[in-house]
């Protein structure tokens, strides 16, 4: 059903060029057409067929069985890797050593969801407002009928000189006060609480052509530049209320006339659009007539610029460097309707001049349509398409995500996912990717530590962490570390986990391929993983790969619940002979994996089980019992006394040798002994500890060997006799 949204078609095989094409509005969809004849070369579902869709999907997810089993695998899913993270963790952190120079730092991440206007902290728009004020205050910033005005005029009738601004009074902190209450939220955008000042130094257009905007911009990407490995995707506005917004953001970005008269660009950010949806607000001031009008104004300017390049070049240039769409608004706002019948698919978007805002599904159909009907166009044009990632399921009602299940490429927040398995599990099954803040969201809806986002990544869902507004939620120069930094405190994530999180965002982010290709150092980005660059085990990836393709064999009926168990028990492992051939992957097509992820295979035995058992020495099987823990198999069999004396003695003098040196045992660099650390749940740290010393006793102080036992029972035995003899002689005497 997802695929008939999503799904970009084939190029068409003979396509008319350009000159005899023309552009037409149709039921507020975009029509690209032969000169002369009235059918769209290009087709999406009509809204009728996405109304009936969603229904559907809402039916299928709502259903109690459908919950009970999505809720059952889902759990299944975190327990799997629970168990995983437990037999294969310290595997993961010694491949995760064996990277060579890569660490969580020198990954690539990105932020995937982030608006350009408080893409700044609090303290660096502080700094650049004191600046401005000291000594650029005869700057004209505004100009209004005519009255030209000074930054010093402006902040001298707000009573205000640059000693007197700290952040507590730039007001822009979100606080206690935002939580859900997304408009006193907004308000925070306005620095003071002063409309004018958002204009002046948060806004794209004003009078002076955004030029504070973009000098900040330039700030925070020579940060970014710097920092090297941080990238964004900025979001900028379209609200469509005027079909001049696309030239006029063009020209700021490109620097041409507007802004500081330079390009914005550079190889760390990438730009988005947003669109508000604000239509009941411009319909109640006039200054739109119907929905249609708002829909022209967004998508005219770009499908024109996209058949005729040459005539709108700003534009042309500028879609290049989006990278996808995106709709904002408070999700959580269900505002009593004047005139809306709620049937609104009654109503075509030209006939939608009533003061209400259309549903949340109403605007992603056509904002989702046109976005495809023009990356269709595109795509035959051989032209950069973009991806639809919408705001959903921040708050506000569940079925705003069966609308992004069907439409959406990505989705921002997805915290109302917690409260629907359904569409959780098939989230999961889309790998969907979830750009989440639980940062923003600790403000605005849910506390952090409520937040769903450490299960969705234990059960594998696609997530990311990402800002949202630093201006109002974080305090750092480095925000999305901020965010990173605080997700493993809480959520106590390894070194494993963050690089997998930036892998994630950097897959889901519209950075273009070869980009993404040269940061994970193979042009096969999305099947091959190389550890070199990505610091991500293939272990990692191998198993998130056998679970997603067991979850897809279950319900393609391909295996049943048997072999789930199985699989269960595979990942239990309690002995190595198992462990070995049940993790090969070749079944899942996953057959260049290095030899070496696979746990211990070299020092493997042979035998089965059984001789594995047989050659455990008793007694020490014993004395590890007495420890009372369950150790690892893997320890027991490497223990064996397979070798010489020799060997076993060498062995342990080394063990000795690390665990006093080192304080952490590890050995599987150089192919001998390896032991869990502390982390592995296996054998805890006192344990460990307890058992090294007993076994190094053991083997540096070796028992007797068993011809000296002979010569000393010979010896006595002689000795006795001579005893005997003695005392026969002397009884006799
Ligand atoms: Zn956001």
């Amino acid at each position: 059903m997802r695929q008939k949204y999503c799904n970009l078609p084939e190029k068409q095989t003979s396509f008319p060029s350009s000159a005899k094409l023309e552009l037409c509005w149709k039921d507020g969809l975009m029509q690209v057409r032969e000169k002369g004849s009235d059918g769209s070369l290009f087709h999406v579902p009509s809204l009728d067929e996405y109304y009936d869709d969603m229904n559907v999907l809402f039916h299928i997810r709502s259903c109690g069985p459908v919950s009970s089993y999505a809720y059952q695998r889902l759990r299944l899913l975190q327990t799997k890797f629970e168990l995983y993270t437990m037999v294969f963790g310290d595997q993961e952190s010694q491949d995760a050593m064996d990277t060579g120079h890569r660490d969580f730092y020198n990954v690539r991440k990105v932020d995937t969801h982030i608006h350009h206007s408080a893409a700044m902290n609090a303290k660096h728009l502080l700094r650049f407002m004191k600046k401005k004020l000291k000594r650029f205050s005869e700057d004209i910033v505004d100009e209004k009928n005519g009255v030209k005005r000074t930054l010093k005029a402006v902040f001298d009738d707000m009573g205000i000189g640059w000693t007197d601004l700290c952040i507590d009074r730039l007001q822009v902190w979100a606080d206690k006060s935002c939580l859900h209450r997304f408009d006193r939220f907004n308000n925070k955008y306005s620095p003071m609480g002063q409309n004018e000042l958002r204009t002046i130094f948060l806004k794209t257009d004003n009078a002076m052509g955004g030029r504070y905007l973009a000098e900040l911009s330039r700030e925070i990407i020579s940060d970014l530049e710097e920092s090297k490995y941080q990238h964004a995707e900025w979001r900028l506005s379209i609200y469509g209320r005027k079909k001049s917004e696309w030239d006029n953001l063009s020209k700021w970005v490109l620097g041409r006339g507007k802004g500081d008269g330079k390009p914005l660009l550079s190889q760390n950010i990438r730009w988005m659009i947003q669109i508000p949806r604000l239509f009941a607000l411009y319909k109640t001031t006039g200054q739109l007539n119907h929905f249609g009008e708002m829909l022209e104004n967004i998508f005219t300017p770009i499908f024109e610029a996209t058949l005729f390049p040459e005539k709108y070049p700003d534009v042309a240039e500028f879609l290049q460097h989006i990278s996808g769409f995106d709709t904002v608004d408070d999700e959580s706002r269900s505002e009593k309707p004047v005139d809306r019948t709620f049937s609104s698919k009654n109503l075509a978007p030209q006939q939608w001049d009533i003061a209400d805002n259309p549903s949340y599904k109403y605007y992603s159909y056509f904002i989702q349509s046109n976005l495809r009907l023009l990356n269709m166009f595109r795509h035959q044009k051989g032209m950069n398409t973009f991806a639809y990632r919408p705001h959903a399921g921040e708050a506000g009602e569940v079925h705003h995500l069966d609308t992004a299940f069907l439409l959406a490429d990505g989705i921002n927040h997805g915290l109302n996912l917690r409260k629907s398995m359904g569409l959780q599990y098939l989230f999961y099954l889309a790998q969907i990717g979830l750009a989440m803040s639980p940062c923003s969201n600790n403000q605005l809806f849910l506390a952090y530590e409520k937040s769903p986002f450490p299960v969705y990544f234990q059960r594998g869902l696609n997530v990311s962490l990402s800002t949202d507004d630093p201006l109002m939620f974080h305090q750092t120069k480095e925000p999305l570390m901020e965010e990173y930094s605080i997700a493993k405190q809480i959520w106590h994530f390894t070194s494993v986990d963050l690089c997998e999180i930036a892998r994630n965002s950097v897959l889901q982010s519209g950075f273009p391929d070869d980009l993404k290709a040269s940061w994970f150092g193979t042009a096969n980005f999305t099947e091959d993983n190389k550890p070199q660059s990505t610091n991500v085990p293939n272990l990692r990836i191998a198993y998130r790969r056998r679970v997603y393709n067991e979850e897809t064999h279950l319900l393609h009926g391909n295996a049943d619940d048997t072999e789930d168990i199985g699989a269960m028990c595979n990942l239990l492992l309690l002995s190595p002979s198992k462990r070995l051939p049940k993790c090969s992957l070749s079944d899942f097509g996953i057959e260049n994996m290095e030899q070496k992820i696979r746990p211990y295979p070299s020092t493997l035995p042979a035998g089965g089980e059984e001789t594995e058992l047989a050659i455990l020495d008793g007694e020490q099987q014993g004395g590890l019992a007495d420890l009372g823990e369950e150790v690892d198999w893997s320890v027991q069999q490497r223990l064996t006394p397979h070798g010489s004396q020799a060997n076993m003695r060498k062995l342990g003098s080394q063990a000795f040798e690390q665990l006093t040196h080192k304080g952490s045992f590890d050995m599987s660099r150089r192919g001998s002994i390896s032991l869990p650390h502390e982390h592995s749940g296996i054998m805890n740290e006192k344990a460990q500890d307890e058992f090294l010393h007993r076994l190094t006793a053991e083997i540096m102080h070796t028992k007797p060997d068993r011809r000296e036992l002979f010569l000393a029972a010979g010896a006595a035995a002689l000795l006795g006799c001579i005893g005997g003899l003695a005392l026969g002689l002397l009884r006799k005497r």
